[in-house]
């Protein structure tokens, strides 16, 4: 197989001592840089004392080096408004570690050279000073709290059944809290210096750069850093050993929710030499026809009344935990008590694939719609972000995958694609999902653990599979509907005026049947147009009886068909189409969004013509939409998370029922006839909706199928409002409680709020900037300087509740049950002390933040849709002052603020403890 030519606009290269380069020059958003280091280690190369340490490590990054002691990275980067957690990030896995600095402003050179210090201070530099290791040790812990769920802990049970004979078995990233709190300062300075070395390493930097000026900054930079030594620890490939006989594991426990069922073909990735050639980018492509045909399958297969999973969908990717060995795996949720039915109907798919193949027409959809979203990609290649690009690159480093150009990829896929028969995909696959053999297949099987549940085993298991493979299979038969979306054509209607707004650049017409649209044409994407449609109302209209027909109507309403098509018929139709409508009702409003390429605009203008007149009930999908409710929501308040953020919600609403909880009890006061009534009551006056257009339209095909489509949508019955139906408590209202936890977390909310503050944009800047202060002040204080915590946050909002206005400082922080009173001090003090005084630095970081990401979003087309919707319907411009706004605030401005917000007296606390 030829090799894939890697794009010619990235300069790639390899210094003396081993480290490798990559720089390219993008200007997708104008102005950043992302800067990443990629390590190829990970946890797979700690000692047995070391394990969860390549994870410390990366903290530690954070945490003192030689040039930015203490947390100077995350002090300095923030000077830069860069965010860390958000722009400033690192991940350590299995095999490999990765760190990125991004949306770096490219306007200050310093800027630049700093952050590729810091990349020099990562790659040999790093402190670990024994005091700022011992302060981590907390934060670790938390982590490691924070991630404990019922899922985690049966894999973490399993994982050497999963894994047998091989090193993946023990060395799950998180580690070994036993470690993480008591190991030696020794053992994570060895494996640092041991892994952390140029030739295990690569830099790559991606943005509004200077090519040249970087590489040379490169070499100077990073060429001192010493050659490893002739003796130097290699990194290996640890291998997974085939199975030739299957792997069950059956677990359960006390907060699983429901029975999940996975069932994995193991397979070898290509070789590594071979991974750059044509090879990688075909068995990509097979691989990713197969998961769209599968899934198909599978979800036209869910809707079946007798099937025994409500659903199920899978791809091919990593197994698990690695890429050093592939899986095709498939995920299913079974209906109550039929997991090994459920296994079976996997199986028993998987084999008709093998058996039988895909059919032609299965195969032709898939084809289209890849074509098709490769299209939109190619018309889109000038603006590719940096995030996608560095990415690439830190995987053509650590998994040696192809990085052709934008116009290599498409000219290369568009030979493979349309010439490709299906024979071969299903060639390939019958390998995969062997016929007569349980090689490489493992199965995986997690329960909910409940006194009086009985619960598969591995031999029931075992038998589900050997039972699909005893069954007589027949081959699928595809149905699909071969006419068009729409057959006849509503009478279109006229553009009756037109005006150009100057102050956004705009148009607005005003149509025939009365409806108002807007349009503005942009150039932020060269291949991609957004509507959203706006009517006032929503379910604060509707009454209890109808609280859970509006609490479920989009996803019902997405679920249901269209026109002459069911919603399975639809799926199929609208393969090889990128265009979109979804209705939508929320408190105040209904809504109608949508987007789609230059291309399928008038598919997505039919969409929306058939949401509004047309929508179609399906039973079948349905029967399945609720089986797959009740199963979810079922045992919903096992977990400790779902059961704290229900308290939230209903505390913060005032116990009012449009915000109760929703529980599979609930379910059976829905009823679909009722959902289709109140989706024709919400689009009968299309008049009282106006229409935004944004993006890279032609104006005449875009004014035509308005008429055809917009001017043309009934428009009777009179113009709507909402109805006020928002409340909150007023007063201290304190929620605490405890409950049994598996593993014992503690976990707060806090609000302090106010309906006494108007809306304008100042004040919306305020409440933003409260937050991001106290947010600061949190993270230093609670995860910082106490260990109490691994993620600890605030943030600020002002907003329209109908014609209310409701502003609130909020804090939340999952904590350390031993550390909750430390941490539920610091949480309650802060907000007044912030009322008293700001640090003048701290605001002017988060300044520099907010209006780098301003300059961002001005330049994409969702803001300004909601900028237009904004201007529209409550007369306030986001847009035009936003900068000069943020850069008036003052530290007594936003102290002011907050001090406002508190002299209501209004507070809310819930706060949740495990039980002794
Ligand atoms: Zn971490």
């Amino acid at each position: 197989m030829p090799p894939i030519p890697a794009d010619e606009a990235v300069r790639m290269g390899k210094l003396p001592n081993g480290l490798t380069y990559y720089v390219r020059h993008n200007d997708y958003p104008e102005h950043r840089v992302n800067f990443y280091i990629a390590q190829r280690v990970g946890s797979i190369q700690e000692e047995e004392s070391q394990r969860g340490l390549a994870h410390f490590l990366e903290h530690m990054a954070f945490n003192g080096t030689e040039h930015y002691p203490g947390n100077g990275v995350i002090d300095y980067t923030r000077t830069l408004g860069v965010e860390f957690g958000k722009n400033l990030n690192a991940y350590t896995s299995t095999d490999q570690t990765v760190y990125n600095i991004n949306d770096v402003p490219s306007t200050r050179q310093t800027a630049i050279d700093s952050c590729l210090l810091i990349l020099k201070d990562w790659s040999n530099g790093l402190l670990l000073e024994g005091d700022e290791i011992d302060k981590e040790r907390g934060v670790i812990h938390e982590e490691w709290r924070l991630r404990s769920s019922a899922s985690q802990r049966m894999f973490e049970r399993n994982l050497q059944t999963i894994y047998p004979n091989s090193k993946y078995g023990v060395r799950m990233p998180i580690g070994l809290m036993s470690v993480v709190d008591n190991f030696k300062y020794n053992e994570i300075r060895d494996y640092y210096h041991k892994w952390y070395r140029p030739d295990n390493q690569a830099i790559i930097v991606v943005g509004d750069v200077d090519v040249d000026y970087m590489e040379n900054k490169i070499k100077e930079m990073f060429g001192p850093i010493p050659t490893p030594g002739p003796d130097a620890a290699q990194v290996v490939d640890e291998a997974v050993p085939d199975n030739d006989e299957i792997i069950v594991v059956s677990d359960k426990d006390k907060e699983q929710q429901y029975t999940t069922i996975m069932l994995m073909f193991k397979d070898d990735p290509l070789p590594r030499d071979e991974r750059g050639t044509l090879a990688y980018m075909l068995q990509d492509y097979v691989m990713d026809m197969v998961s769209s045909m599968l899934n198909q399958r599978l979800a036209e297969k869910a809707q079946e009344p007798d099937c025994p999973f409500v659903q199920a969908g899978g791809g091919y990717g990593g197994f698990i935990m690695t890429d050093n060995k592939q899986a095709f795996q498939i995920t299913a949720l079974p209906k109550e008590g039929q997991a090994e039915a459920a296994l079976q109907a996997l199986m028993t798919e998987a084999l008709r694939v093998s058996k039988y193949g895909f059919t032609a027409t299965e195969y032709a959809r898939a084809k289209d719609e890849y074509i098709s979203q490769l299209q939109k990609r190619y018309d889109n290649r000038s603006k590719i972000s940096n995030e996608r690009y560095g990415r690439s690159y830190v995987a053509n480093y650590l998994e040696g995958t192809p990085i052709p150009s934008m116009e290599v990829e498409y000219q290369i896929m568009n030979q493979i694609a349309p010439n490709l028969p299906v024979d071969m995909i299903n060639e390939g696959i019958s390998e995969m999902f062997p016929q007569d053999n349980n090689h490489n297949v493992v199965v995986l099987c997690m329960n909910q653990e409940k006194e009086g549940n009985t619960y598969p085993t591995v031999e029931s298991l075992t038998g589900a599979i050997t039972a699909a493979r005893n069954s007589n299979i027949e081959a699928y038969v595809d149905n699909v509907k071969n006419e068009p979306l729409m057959t006849t054509l509503p009478k279109a209607g006229k553009i009756k005026k037109q005006t150009h707004d100057a102050k956004f650049d705009c148009d607005i017409l005003e149509l025939s049947n009365g409806v108002k649209v807007v349009l503005k044409k942009t150039d932020f994407k060269d291949n991609e147009i957004r509507m959203y449609a706006y009517s006032k109302g929503g379910n604060s209209l509707y009454g209890p009886n109808d609280w859970a027909n509006t609490g479920l109507f989009d996803f019902i309403v997405e679920q249901s068909g269209l026109g002459n098509f069911t919603n399975q018929e639809l799926e199929k139709a609208m393969a090889g189409k990128q265009a979109s409508a979804s209705l939508s009702l929320d408190t105040y409003s209904e809504s109608l969004s949508g987007q789609s390429t230059i291309k399928d605009l008038e598919t997505m203008f039919q969409l929306a013509y058939l949401k509004m007149t047309d929508i179609r009930k399906d039973e079948k999908s349905y029967a399945n939409i609720m089986n797959l409710l009740e199963t979810a929501l079922k045992n919903k308040g096992l977990q400790p998370e779902a059961a704290f953020s229900d308290s939230v919600e209903t505390t913060l609403n005032n116990h009012t029922w449009r915000y109760r909880p929703f529980e599979a009890e609930h379910l059976k006061m829905v009823n679909y006839d009722r959902i289709m009534q109140i989706a024709k009551e919400r689009t009968a006056n299309a008049a009282d909706f106006t229409f935004y257009f944004v993006g890279s339209f032609d104006k005449d095909t875009l004014c035509k199928h308005i008429c055809q489509y917009i001017a043309s949508l009934p428009a009777k019955g009179k113009k709507e409002n909402w109805v006020n139906v928002d409340e909150h408590p007023t007063g201290v209202v304190l929620n605490h409680f405890s409950r049994k936890m598996e593993t014992p977390k503690a976990n707060a909310r806090m609000y302090w709020h106010t309906d006494a503050i108007p809306f304008t944009v100042e004040n919306s800047v305020l409440a933003e900037a409260a937050g991001e202060v106290l947010d600061k002040i949190y993270l230093q204080k609670i995860r910082e300087d106490a260990g109490a915590a691994y993620s600890a946050g605030a943030s600020g909002d002002v907003d329209y509740e109908g014609d209310k206005v409701f502003t609130n400082i909020m804090a939340a922080v999952p904590m350390k049950p031993e550390k909750a009173t430390e941490a539920l001090n610091i949480m309650r003090q802060e907000v007044p002390a912030a009322a008293q005084s700001i640090d003048e630095a701290t605001l002017k970081d988060i300044k520099a933040a907010m209006i780098k990401n301003y300059e961002t979003m001005a330049k994409e087309n969702g803001y300004w849709l909601s900028v237009l919707r904004w201007w529209d319907q409550r007369g306030i411009d986001l847009n035009s002052n936003y900068a000069n706004i943020v850069n008036g605030i003052t530290p007594q401005k936003v102290s002011d603020f907050i001090k406002k917000v508190l002299a209501s007296g209004n507070k809310i606390e819930v706060v949740m403890m495990p039980e002794e």
